[in-house]
């Protein structure tokens, strides 16, 4: 799809199942399960969407998905798909990895980071993208790479250091232009260094919203993730960039949506927001 000058892609870093309780926090089952009924393993599917956009002849890749390298336990849990989803689509789409210049991370999560670097034959992990640039948010990396015991699980090293130790890291700060047309905009809640990503080209914008708003199914502001390390942040933000996006007329990129990836929005009459357009696949 085009969005002014910028060709959008959507691929996906493959479909996974997972628990549908942490997926709506608070939010009842009664309410849930009317929308997405649940597995006999209480679980629904989550598509990990990814972004390919192609800005000034420049391929920016935003999240890589889950990867080809999740330990054969979590495989299982998670119903995950075998070998590299990522990489299989992007050349389904025309894209080989050493055509990626960039790969940009909503945040280091291992269904946002895990498809940014493999397993090479020498069993070595190393960066998925040769020529790629990778960037990241530096508060979510110092998070990501803490240690801190009370993250323990949500950010497996292995698909951080080796983008580290090959030098292709690029850590910034804040909400700054990435390039002309593509903006990050800090929103934590999901995390603390959480980001949206701004595509804007001849008037038309897109936003990819990462963990802030999953799916269509979290489009009411306080259906929210359980992973959400600040709700109250989460739940203000989310206010915040869903109304500027209705307002605008803006195209709201899902990551986690099974079935499409981007929505129009609109607000309905309690303040809330719902979608007004339904968009498969960019
Ligand atoms: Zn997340």
């Amino acid at each position: 799809m085009k969005l002014g000058q910028i060709n959008l892609k959507s691929v996906s870093g493959g479909l996974c199942y997972l628990d549908a309780g942490t997926l709506y926090g608070v939010v009842p089952r009664v309410l849930w399960e009317r929308k997405t009924p649940p597995d006999d393993r209480n679980r629904i599917p989550q598509q990990t969407n990814c972004v390919v956009a192609t800005i000034d002849g420049r391929n920016v890749l935003i999240d890589t998905g889950y990867g080809s390298k999740l330990p054969e336990k979590q495989q299982r849990n998670l119903t995950s798909e075998p070998g590299d989803p990522l990489v299989q689509n992007l050349q389904a789409a025309g894209f080989e990895p050493a055509d990626i210049d960039v790969v940009v991370f909503s945040h280091l999560h291992f269904d946002h980071a895990g498809g940014g670097t493999r397993l090479n034959e020498g069993g070595d992990v190393v960066p998925s993208f040769p020529n790629a640039e990778y960037i990241a948010q530096r508060r979510e990396w110092v998070m990501a790479t803490s240690g801190l015991p009370e993250l323990r699980g949500a950010y497996p090293q292995e698909n951080l250091l080796p983008l580290h130790a090959s030098g292709q890291l690029r850590l910034i700060d804040g909400n700054v232009e990435i390039m002309p047309g593509l903006r990050a905009v800090v929103t934590g809640g999901h995390t603390e260094g959480h980001q949206a990503l701004l595509l804007e080209s001849d008037g038309a914008t897109a936003v990819f919203l990462g963990d802030i708003c999953s799916s269509r199914m979290h489009l009411p502001v306080l259906w929210c993730l359980s992973y959400d390390t600040n709700l109250m942040q989460t739940r203000r933000i989310k206010a915040d960039l869903l109304g500027e996006i209705a307002d605008n007329g803006w195209l709201a990129l899902l990551d986690h949506d099974p079935d499409y990836a981007a929505v129009r929005v609109s607000r309905d009459e309690r303040a809330d927001f719902v979608a007004s357009e339904l968009i498969e696949s960019l």
